[in-house]
């Protein structure tokens, strides 16, 4: 026996193991094996798996398959409980959340353990991070039910939401999923991780408990095939992802043409970022937290260390030694750093990329203790030497694996940072305030943090860039994923209003004198641009006139013009908003002097008639004058989060838009989309109105004459569905907006999966003369990222 004084000189501590009874006997309750939770019952269990406990190896439950016809039930059981839901008033379904917070608290312990058996994470981690980020999630959300009519007026629920989650945070992505998704009035049907079942089935019965209506929340487990099954059923309207890039892109595929709503949260190879002046003490606890928290197994884990060279020896120092006091063990026991890797396969894969590095050529290091070998365990792991191109600093490895490179100047850092597919998140570590809010805003990541790491709330969205996804969960920003416009009263007045007339007289108003041949080329890079295969289209009236000629842009123009847009791209976001709005007026004011050019080109292209053409040039004027009046005003938020500090939502540019504007409204359609990305600091490559461009290739000549800097906007005319093809299949278009037909929506989307753009792809025919459809934050949201900034402050 130990005397205190020993005690305190050698600081050991013993186990501290929390007990398993309450979750044992919980398992026992359902006799360990579990059917899904279909229209608030069980079902018989099916063809059941085992769920293991990848700590012990040892057999948890027995958990049934999906099938085709489960999921059939599922979708079914929530399409009737849609209306009602959806009905009831935002407080009835603010106090259905606040009970579903109450009842997580009220369980929080069952929760907790139940959860670290079935993942092998650490209780500490799950008792402190995970079911409380739950309970915060359900509370935030009944705030936004109870807000949903006053903050969103004109929008409401998509319908019946499958959502499908993977293994590394079970419950809390679920939370992550079903809170905003119930908050707006959807139901849901869930699909767990197979690893990780348990926590989702124990909430479902909270739920029931709590009083959700049967059919709201259904929970139905399975595979791969069984989440296909909900990613291809007709009935559900929008799907929400979690997961790997690799199956991200299947699902991307999948529900390309269907007018599923998606979004997608992806994978990261996120970078840790530590400058000469950083306190490397915290930078070595922050570390900790960014690659061992959870074993590594994080999406946006600060799996790549980049130190400024002058440190690295003496970081690199710090960190081994922190290493060797790391615990590592049962993931009950309340003193461990670290618990289990999810399941086998996951552990061979780390071993797999492990050794590749070492292979590779940079030098692995490991903890002088040894791992437990009963279980999935495997140690914190260190590389250096490595190169920035060699596989582990490019592939995510999911695990307790931290790759280091170093840099010199804050510009390479930025460059070694965004050397990457992905663009989850970042750390940035300096005591430089002015260093870290430099470097924040160019890196490309959802997420910042700012001498801090892995901290996360449900008042602040989280999401990616690029290959990490689209889409972001909590915050106001990611209530608009469950969220669609709501049509009342709105009409297309499309295909009205067509007073078409007679050839013939439209040719004696233009008297006698034959016109001077003008034939358009393209616009790129500023400059009026001969299409590379001379070959021009004669564009005919609807009446069979012929109004002129226009090229026809094939794959190397839009090539040219995606190379114009890139050029143009960091010095266009980086103008301010008074400026890019100073442009906008300028447009505004040359189309103005213009207008009654437009008007009859409109009118003779289109037949609308005088009347309308002419309405559609002064819309056009107007909604350039929304944009620029929108271009220093489109602010981002600072949400309060619970830390010491802030987060600062900022909306910022994607960067390079490709535009497929609908045939309606030449003049309006175009001017409509193209304003709104260049207001918020985008470039664009714009296919104008395929039967009627010459609106398009008119305005060439104001853009020239409003100072608009060359490469921000481009315009290729030609066949609308295969230039929007190419512009989807290109790495370089960082999003693609297309407003055509179900057939070149599902081209678009499926051609996004290549880069995982964002889209914005739809056969929806809008009123574009109407400001409420035409105009506004829609926009403005379609145009931008946000990316959240935290920034701790205090001692
Ligand atoms: P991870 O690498 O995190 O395991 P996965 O992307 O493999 O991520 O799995 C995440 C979730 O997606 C799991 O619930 C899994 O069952 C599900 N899933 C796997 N394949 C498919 C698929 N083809 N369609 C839909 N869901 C799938």
């Amino acid at each position: 026996m130990a005397t205190v004084a020993e005690i305190f000189q050698s600081m050991e501590y013993g186990p501290a193991p929390e007990s398993e009874k309450e979750a044992l006997g919980w398992l026992a309750k359902h006799e360990r094996v579990f059917g899904h939770f279909i229209g608030g019952e069980w079902t018989e269990p099916g063809d059941v798996f085992d769920v293991i406990n990848p700590a012990t190896n040892q057999p948890l439950a027995r958990v049934t398959n999906g099938t085709a016809a489960d999921v059939d039930a599922a979708v079914a059981a929530a399409r009737a409980a849609l209306a009602p839901w959806k009905g009831l008033a935002g407080h009835a379904r603010a106090r259905h959340l606040y009970a579903l917070a109450r009842g997580i608290q009220k369980h929080a312990r069952l929760l907790a353990v139940l959860e670290s058996l079935d993942n092998g994470k650490s209780i500490r981690e799950t008792r402190d991070i995970d079911v409380p980020l739950v309970a915060r999630h359900f509370y935030h959300h009944a705030g936004w039910a109870q807000l949903l009519d006053s903050e969103f007026p004109g929008y409401e629920a998509i319908g019946v939401v499958g959502q499908i989650i993977p293994w590394n945070f079970p419950l809390l992505m679920l939370a992550w999923k079903i809170a905003p998704a119930l908050a707006a009035g959807n139901t849901i049907i869930l699909k767990p991780a197979e690893f990780t079942p348990l926590t989702a089935l124990c909430f479902a019965e909270i739920a029931d408990e709590a009083g959700i209506p049967a059919g709201v929340i259904n929970i139905v487990n399975g595979h791969g095939d069984t989440g296909a099954a909900i990613v291809n059923h007709d009935g559900v309207d929008k799907i929400a992802f979690t997961g790997s890039t690799e199956v991200g892109r299947i699902i991307r595929k999948a529900t390309a043409g269907s007018g599923k709503k998606l979004s997608l949260e992806l994978g990261g190879k996120s970078p840790f970022i530590v400058y000469d002046d950083a306190d490397l003490d915290s930078v070595v606890e922050g570390v900790v937290d960014a690659i061992w928290f959870n074993q590594g197994q994080v999406c946006c884990a600060g799996s790549r260390l980049l130190v400024q060279e002058g440190i690295a020896d003496r970081l690199v120092a710090k960190l081994r030694a922190r290493m060797e006091k790391l615990r590592l063990g049962s993931p009950l026991d309340k003193a461990v750093d670290m618990g289990a890797i999810v399941a086998p396969v996951q552990l061979e894969r780390i071993r797999g990329l492990v050794k590749h590095g070492v292979d590779e050529g940079a030098t692995m290091w490991q903890p002088t203790w040894a791992c437990p070998t009963e279980g999935c365990f495997y140690p914190p792991t260190l590389f250096t030497d490595v190169q920035p191109s060699s596989t582990i600093a490019q592939v995510e490895i999911f695990g307790p694996v931290l790759v280091t490179m170093t840099f010199r100047t804050p510009d390479e850092s930025v460059a070694l940072a965004n050397n990457t597919p992905y663009g989850l998140a970042a750390s940035v570590w300096t005591e430089s305030i002015n260093l870290a809010l430099d470097i924040a805003p160019k890196i490309k990541a959802g997420v910042v943090w700012v001498n801090s790491t892995n901290l996360f709330d449900a008042a602040a969205g989280f999401g990616g860039y690029r290959e990490s996804g689209f889409g972001r969960e909590g915050g106001r920003e990611g209530m608009w994923e469950y969220l669609k416009r709501s049509h009342d009263g709105l009409t297309p007045v499309v295909g009205v209003a067509r007073t078409s007339r007679k050839a013939s007289s439209r040719k004696a108003a233009r008297g006698a004198m034959p016109a001077i041949d003008r034939t358009p080329k393209l616009f790129i890079g500023g400059k009026q641009a001969r299409p590379d295969q001379g070959y021009t289209k004669r564009i005919l009236s609807p009446s069979g006139e012929i109004v002129g000629e226009s090229p026809e842009g094939n794959r190397k123009d839009i090539r040219n013009a995606v190379e114009a847009a890139q050029a143009a791209a960091g010095k266009w976001s980086r103008a301010t908003g008074h400026n890019r709005g100073q442009i906008l007026y300028y447009i505004a004011e040359n189309l103005s002097a213009r207008a009654d050019e437009f008007a009859d080109r409109i009118d003779a292209m289109t037949e609308v008639g005088a009347k309308l053409a002419r309405m559609e040039v002064d819309a056009s004027i107007s909604r350039l004058f929304t944009y620029a009046a929108w271009a220093d005003k489109y602010d981002g938020a600072v949400h309060s989060v619970p830390i010491r500090g802030v987060s600062i939502a900022m909306n910022e540019p994607i960067g390079v838009i490709g535009i497929a504007c609908p045939d309606a409204f030449p003049l309006l359609g175009l001017i409509s989309l193209a304003a709104p990305a260049i207001a918020t600091g985008n470039t664009t490559i714009v296919i104008p109105s395929a039967p009627h461009p010459l609106a398009a290739t008119d305005f060439y000549s104001v853009l020239e004459t409003s100072d608009v800097p060359d490469g921000v906007i481009n315009i290729v005319t030609g066949d609308r569905d295969a230039l929007a093809k190419t512009l989807a299949e290109h790495d370089d278009v960082e999003a693609m907006w297309y407003f055509g037909t179900r057939d070149g929506t599902r081209l678009v989307e499926l051609a996004s999966a290549s880069n995982m753009k964002r889209t914005w792809a739809t056969w929806e025919e809008r009123n574009w003369l109407d400001a409420e459809d035409g105009e506004g934050r829609e926009f403005l949201r379609a145009s931008t990222h946000v990316k959240n900034i935290w920034v701790p402050y205090g001692e």
